[in-house]
């Protein structure tokens, strides 16, 4: 069976990014939603994250203003 190797410092490792597959040691990776990630998807599904509560945050305003302008009349 051949050692995996993580693709950032070459230690040999059992950990494998959930989203790319490539292997990463445990100083390597970061967990997120429970999975394992490498830096790059990491980085990757932060962002979706940030813009997903974004947009909620952008819902939720605009839910706001229409109450007001309702209530205004
Ligand atoms: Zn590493
Ligand atoms: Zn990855």
């Amino acid at each position: 069976m051949d050692s995996v190797k993580c693709y950032n410092c070459k230690k040999v490792t059992n950990l494998i990014c959930h989203k790319c597959q490539k292997p990463i040691c445990s100083k390597h990776s970061y967990t997120t939603h429970h999975h394992l990630y490498c830096a790059t998807c990491f980085l990757r599904e932060r962002k979706v994250g940030m813009a997903k509560s974004w947009g909620m945050l952008a819902v939720l305003i605009a839910i706001g203003i229409v109450i007001v302008i309702i209530a205004k009349g």
